[in-house]
């Protein structure tokens, strides 16, 4: 260039040349801009805008649906009523006494498929729409309930394994998003900080592994209830079909779930991974 510039002076040319050298220079510098452009938009939609096209989106797709299932569902075999005659509630006391466990009570809950079982206050809650409700749903989600109670009786591992990590789940929940955030911002600065993104992604895996744990405690809890149906004759064998329907479907409900959090992590682990080789 320099060798350029000194020919083009000695040849009394030099306007006219710097002219050509500038234009030239602003057409690297364009060029070098586009090609910036087009590998920063390569970047965001191959690495991260795809991996929530092709990870988040069909798993927060998958729970809205399993969502609409659940109430569905729900809707349809509450509409049918059972032979028996039983409340949810009712259902719900029978199956505890017929396992010997007579000092839980069964209140009733606000919302809409609210019902649990409250093991640190050991009290059953059932919702408005399964307490009182003679239906097929609402027996079939009673005995889910106490389901769990009979896991707690019986000290089912998962149950016990779900309940201790919880409140390392509860900070993890609570500090993860904020480390990653934090973590990647800093660490455009310096690569050290990356391990704080890291720790975020590994805070963020616990609440995956909660989900991953949560699938046996629920289908445990199902399959008990169900026995114990048919064992105490709560349901005939058509209105078994019914509850075991509505069970299934709130089992999607957690398979959803652990599918989003999979979803989330896998994309939390690409989006720092590829910040580091940026760096
Ligand atoms: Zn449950």
């Amino acid at each position: 260039m320099f060798a350029l510039m000194f020919q083009v002076c000695l040849m009394g040319k030099f306007e006219e040349h710097l002219k050509t050298i500038n234009g030239f220079v602003v057409f690297l510098v364009f060029v070098w801009y586009c090609y910036d452009i087009v590998l920063e938009y390569r970047r965001n939609i191959m690495g991260y805008d795809l991996s929530y096209l092709v990870l988040v989106l069909p798993a927060v797709l998958f729970a809205t649906w399993a969502s609409y299932k659940v109430k569905s569902t729900f809707n349809k075999y509450q509409g049918l009523e059972a032979s028996n005659g039983l409340t949810g509630a009712m259902a719900a006391m029978r199956v505890m006494s017929a396992n010997g466990i007579g000092d839980i009570p069964v209140e009733r809950v606000r919302g809409e498929l609210t019902d649990h079982f409250d093991p640190t206050n050991r009290v059953v809650r059932l919702s408005d729409s399964v307490y009182g409700d003679r239906s097929v749903a609402a027996i079939g989600v009673a005995c889910h309930e106490i389901g769990h109670v009979i896991q707690y009786k019986e000290h089912y591992p998962w149950i016990k394994l779900r309940n201790a990590i919880i409140p390392a789940t509860n900070i993890g929940s609570k500090l993860s998003i904020p480390l990653i955030i934090i973590g990647l911002i800093l660490g455009a600065t310096s690569e050290k900080f990356i391990a704080l993104a890291y720790a975020g992604v590994a805070l963020y895996s616990l609440s995956t592994l909660f989900q991953l744990i949560t699938l046996p405690v629920e289908f445990n809890a199902s399959r008990r209830a169900l026995q114990q149906i048919r064992t105490l004759g709560l349901l005939d064998s058509s209105e078994i079909k019914g509850a075991q329907k509505v069970l299934t479907a709130a089992a999607l409900t957690y398979v959803a779930a652990l599918a989003t959090s999979l979803a989330y992590l896998l994309r939390f682990v690409l989006l720092v991974s590829s910040s580091r080789r940026r760096d």
